[in-house]
């Protein structure tokens, strides 16, 4: 009996593990069709300076629109298309989408393009990259890209020699999620990175925690020795951003400055006010 009923349960885990496979294969299915039917779409989160408060750059977040499903979150969708391979076509689409975006806006800011591992492994990256600074005009130094210590793990030898040839173009390199990974002061050691990104998870902790506060002020501290701006990820209240602008912190990034936005969105002029924070009334109040 004991043995039927751990076959029944082998069996409920196997079907359960199928459906999970099959749901997947049919994502990369429809993922694989999403850049032709035009159905991914960028968004952008503005990154401002903690002590001017002024807009440094912004960081472009795909979304992908599913005509049954809905916005399927990156969370959800990145991870499949980086184990079908698909992740090469979209980056390289998020890559020549934001750049020329960002090259017809009159404001000059930054914008950040994440990166997946694969696209070091697979693809000629630097060539890419060089190609779509040229096709699109958009200048090298306004395009920042941002690897996770994911990429660093997967090949250090190739990483190190793709980011060297990135570098060589005039464009910069950022650390994201930094502080969760494996390897992190080696890996500030022996990278050229130019940003680093601090984890939001330390921020969702900074206000109750000692030791969240602690590991904030070391990594700033660490940024101000190896001259490495440091960007705080995931500010969700003004009094984090206190505590960052107490502690020295570069830049910052989170739904308090801003969610992310279409493009159409970041420009108009309540860039900076957000619809959950209370806004003082600066209308004309209507006679009746
Ligand atoms: P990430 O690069 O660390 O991007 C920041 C994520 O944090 C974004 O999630 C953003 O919406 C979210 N975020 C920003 N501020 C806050 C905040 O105050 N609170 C909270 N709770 N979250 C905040 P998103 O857009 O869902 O993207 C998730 C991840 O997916 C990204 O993390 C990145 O690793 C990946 N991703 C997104 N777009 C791309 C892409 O074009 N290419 C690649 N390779 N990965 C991408
Ligand atoms: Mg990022
Ligand atoms: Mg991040
Ligand atoms: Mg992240």
């Amino acid at each position: 009996r004991a043995k039927a009923d751990i076959g029944r349960v082998v069996c409920f885990y196997e079907s359960k593990m199928d459906e999970a496979a099959r749901e997947r294969h049919t994502l990369a299915q429809d993922l694989r069709r999403a850049v032709e039917l035009d159905q991914l779409e960028l968004h952008y989160q503005v990154q401002t300076s903690v002590r001017t408060g002024e807009v440094c750059g912004y960081e472009v977040l795909a979304r992908w629109n599913h005509p049954e499903r809905g916005k399927v979150p990156p969370a959800e969708f990145i991870p499949i298309a980086e184990e079908s391979g698909i992740i090469l076509a979209i980056g390289e689409w998020v890559l020549r989408t934001a750049c020329k975006q960002a090259a017809s806006w009159d404001k000059r800011y930054k914008i950040a393009v994440n990166l997946s591992p694969v696209q070091f492994a697979h693809a000629d990256l630097a060539r890419l990259v060089h190609e779509v600074l040229l096709e699109t005009g958009l200048s090298p130094s306004r395009l920042e890209l941002e690897i996770t210590e994911s990429t660093i793990i997967a090949d250090k030898t190739r990483t190190l020699h793709v980011l060297r040839q990135i570098k060589a173009l005039g464009v910069t390199i950022a650390i994201d999620d930094f502080g969760t990974g494996y390897s992190s002061l080696d890996t500030l050691r022996s990278f050229p990175f130019d940003k680093i990104k601090l984890d939001r998870s330390f921020m969702s902790e900074v206000e109750g925690s000692i030791q969240a506060k602690a590991i904030v002020r070391a990594v700033l501290t660490l940024g101000r020795s190896l001259e490495i701006p440091v960007l705080a990820e995931g500010v969700e209240t003004n009094h984090q951003l206190e505590i960052l602008r107490v502690e020295g912190c570069d830049e910052a990034q989170g739904f308090f400055l801003g969610r992310p936005k279409p493009v159409g969105q970041i420009f108009l002029p309540e860039e900076s006010i957000d619809a959950e924070f209370p806004v003082s009334f600066s209308g004309r109040i209507p006679l009746v």
